[in-house]
């Protein structure tokens, strides 16, 4: 398939996704097409997060200084051998307690009163009377520490096993900003050049032939090993395996014979700027309304003014 003939495949695709509110593009006067097929970079991280949460109990007093919670990475949470995506576990610290400060009314033991809004009195029209809720104090006890200000948590260590990804695009210079922050947003499919998976990628690392020549100094390589540098994997968690997927994104531009240009990228296809190409029955059905809308104003000023 030549580059015309391909990029009208996507065209026609295109339309078929939403038939009635895009032109035909058999119908299009096509002055020229390139194809500007770009690279997508993109980095899957499954990676283990882990925390701790807290059953709290009122304390008889607050901390004199707030103990550091138990660290998760210490604790063994039973985790299958290799977890799924948003598999979750936890596991409870025995026999730790942890003295906080309580979080509700940060140690304070009560709280201003949401009634009268800390006055102690509510104000009825000249008239003022007591709060009832706080009794004219202002402030009522907190109900979690139960006025000390302080708490004890008994801690469950929790991990979850999350994805991330990051994607960056190469080759991108003659692609339009819509285009490129589209690319930049999502996997567009294309054909895979390259795909490598490892419990810590770092590099590109190529088989096969794939740009064999090119040295460290190589700018697609230069952008995998910053892709790999921030992988977008949240502090602390820890990663277990990566993908990393190079492919070529199917991409033209095509000029119209009017002097306008458009982009169709992506599998499936889009076409930029969007909005281009509405059909022509969208165009009328954007005219109708407004007719609507005409003889309704018609009718109500004959049912105002004609009576
Ligand atoms: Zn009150
Ligand atoms: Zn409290």
């Amino acid at each position: 398939m030549d580059d015309r003939a391909a990029a009208l495949d996507a065209l026609a695709r295109w339309k078929a996704q939403r038939s009635w509110a895009r032109a035909d593009p058999g119908s299009l006067a096509i002055a020229k097409v390139e194809p500007v097929g770009p690279v997508q970079v993109v980095l899957t991280s499954v990676y283990e997060a882990r925390g701790v949460r807290y059953r709290l109990e009122a304390a008889p007093s607050r901390p004199s200084l707030n103990e550091p919670g138990p660290d998760p990475w210490a604790i063994d949470i039973p985790l299958p051998a290799d977890p799924p995506v948003g598999h979750e576990a936890s596991a409870v610290v025995p026999g730790v307690r942890v003295h906080m400060d309580c979080g509700l009314c940060s140690g304070m033991g009560d709280m201003t009163c949401t009634r009268c809004d800390g006055a102690g009195r509510i104000q009825h029209g000249k008239h003022s009377q007591a709060c009832f809720q706080c009794n004219g104090r202002g402030h009522v006890q907190c109900p979690q520490c139960v006025g000390s200000g302080g708490l004890y948590g008994h801690p469950t260590a929790w991990a979850r096993i999350e994805e991330c990804q990051v994607i960056r695009v190469h080759e991108s210079d003659e692609l339009p900003n819509a285009v490129f922050l589209a690319l930049n947003e999502g996997d567009h499919g294309g054909e895979t050049m390259h795909e490598q998976r490892g419990a810590h990628i770092e590099d590109l690392v190529r088989q096969g032939g794939y740009r064999d020549a090119a040295g460290s100094s190589d700018p697609l390589r230069v952008l995998v090993r910053k892709l790999c540098e921030h992988p977008g994997v949240p502090d602390g968690g820890r990663v277990l395996h990566q993908h990393l997927r190079l492919s070529r994104v199917a991409a033209w531009e095509v000029g119209l014979e009017n002097g306008s240009t458009l982009w169709v990228f992506g599998d499936p296809p889009r076409v930029s700027p969007a909005g281009a190409l509405p059909s022509t029955t969208l165009r009328v059905a954007k005219v109708v309304p407004a007719v609507v809308a005409a003889g309704a104003a018609a009718f109500a000023a004959y049912w105002l003014l004609g009576r």
